[in-house]
């Protein structure tokens, strides 16, 4: 077709509410949808999973010539939604229902790349320093993305995203709220400052980098918790230990894991809020220093010891929830703590503190609710499919990876990114980020449901990438990426309720 001025008339994407015109040879504004000859064409490949060795990524193309068998597609392979495309609005049913056999029982996966508008990331930083107070702003080129939440054992946790930062906000706040989490959920590294707070660098799966430097190790455990753990191994080397951490610090002589193996008194005094005899809070303010608290000097939490039980050259151990800090004292004779080298026999216990940490890690967790009009290309009955994913008779999937569906109205759902295929989430300008969703079940659960039944396509013609009729796009290529099997492969049987009561 062309237009009056004799070039190729544009065509227009309805995959959004964008409904972007495009020329030919040209991109839509979010980059996933292209002119091709007058043709609307998905760019990204539509990936695959296969449970063996897959092809590493390697891309099939569709559109260059005729599928002709030459790399065969998996029997077996699951169609995700990465790159399958989008149905808007959702009247339509989803782009690709797919039937399959999984042990002798019809099954369904219906494949979608839903809009998410209500979607947020929450970020597992694996550190105990203080990265911001709680409800502390969190930002990304200077826009307010998120804002630090609360705390969990080992790990500060950040809450990026959500509907009030894409869409309540000025349209640049919208913006870099969109790329910041798509960003993360692509598993790219990402900078953030926290108001008054730390300056950051994250990665999905990657060591967090806090003001410039790089976190190794998550705590072994609360400073409690460490006295309790090393309590045996330091008995007899030592006359007091006292572990510093900003949640609890642990004194040995006076916890109850040192008094049942007969710990003596040793007359300290901690500057801080007792919680329970051994466990103190508060010994400082949170900070970057010793055992998340802002402590360079850790004597500054010791006051003056009790004379009628102190002795001069009483030994004491400090150290750290994570061993990073840790510093050898004897009494002298104003009962005064006076440090000096790490003796040879102390050195294996700060070790081992070391040894029983994990390595620091950041986690990033994609949430979003496909609650709304998404579910009307999954049936013509949208509750239906609600009912069915809460009653497990239907399993949700993202990119293939499993989800935790939160309790309660409608389909709330969190994934790990890393279990998903890369360049798994894309977005659009509204702004909302995209991201792949599989809903699979019985055929006879998805009839009962109000399924779309005309539009289900067996998976061997899907795998070739040939789109059922309801698509006004075709496909580009597709990618076969590998996935462990078992309780993780989306069509397993153990995922099923036909394997138990019903
Ligand atoms: S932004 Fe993307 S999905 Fe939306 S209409 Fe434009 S090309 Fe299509």
């Amino acid at each position: 077709m062309t237009a009056a001025n004799g070039k190729p008339e544009k065509i227009r994407c309805d995959a959004c509410p964008v409904m972007c015109y495009i020329a030919e040879g040209r991109s839509g504004a979010c980059d996933r949808y292209a002119n091709d000859n007058g043709q609307l064409v998905r760019l990204d490949p539509l990936t695959i999973l296969e449970k063996t060795e897959a092809s590493g990524g390697d891309i099939v193309p569709f559109l260059e010539k005729e599928w002709e068998g030459d790399i065969l597609p998996p029997k077996d392979g699951f169609v995700t939604a990465i790159g399958a495309g989008t149905t808007y609005p959702d009247y339509k049913p989803a782009p690709f229902i797919v039937s399959s056999e999984v042990d002798g029982v019809d099954m369904i996966t219906v494949v979608t790349e839903g809009i998410f508008s209500y979607c947020g990331v929450k970020l597992k930083i694996d550190t105990d320093r203080h990265l911001g107070t709680e409800c502390a702003p969190v930002r990304a080129d200077g826009e307010v993305v998120g804002h630090v939440t609360t705390s969990e054992y080992g790990s500060q946790m950040l809450s990026l995203g959500g509907v009030h930062h894409l869409t309540g906000g000025s349209k640049k706040e919208g913006r870099v709220t969109c790329a910041t989490m798509l960003a993360l959920c692509n598993g790219e590294e990402v900078d953030l400052e926290i108001d008054d707070g730390a300056d950051l660098r994250v990665q999905a799966g990657k060591a967090p980098v806090i003001n410039g430097d790089l976190e190794v190790r998550m705590r072994v455990g609360c400073g409690s918790a460490t006295v309790g753990m090393f309590a045996a191994q330091w008995k007899d080397l030592v006359d007091e230990v006292i572990v510093v951490d900003d949640h609890i610090t642990g004194v040995m002589s006076e916890h109850q894991a040192g008094k049942v193996i007969g710990w003596e008194p040793t007359g300290i005094k901690i500057n801080g809020r007792r919680s329970t005899p051994g466990r103190y809070f508060q010994v400082a303010e949170p900070g970057t220093g010793w055992g998340g608290t802002n402590l360079q000097d850790p004597l500054s939490i010791i006051g003056a010891f009790d004379a009628k039980t102190a002795k001069p050259g009483l030994s004491l151990l400090m150290v750290s929830t994570t061993g990073e800090h840790s510093a050898y004292y004897e009494l002298n004779e104003e009962l005064m703590p006076v440090q000096k080298d790490m003796p040879d026999r102390l050195q294996p216990s700060v070790r081992r503190i070391e040894e029983n940490c994990e390595p620091a890690m950041t986690s990033v967790l994609f949430m979003a609710g496909a609650g709304g009009s998404l579910r009307s290309g999954v049936t013509e009955h949208p509750v239906g499919l609600t009912r069915s994913v809460q009653n497990s008779l239907t399993y949700v999937s993202c990119g293939g990876a499993p989800v935790y569906i939160w309790p309660g109205g409608g389909i709330t759902f969190m994934a790990d990114v890393t279990r998903m295929p890369k360049n798994a989430f894309g977005y659009v300008p509204t702004p909302a980020l995209v991201a792949p969703i599989e809903f699979t079940m019985r055929a006879e659960d998805y009839k009962a449901l109000g399924g779309h039944m005309d539009y289900v396509m067996p998976l061997s013609e899907a795998l070739t990438g040939k789109t059922g009729r309801q698509n006004d796009h075709i496909l580009k290529g597709r990618r076969s990426v590998s996935s462990p099997g078992g309780k993780s492969w989306p069509t397993g049987s153990d995922n099923y309720p036909w394997k138990g009561a019903r």
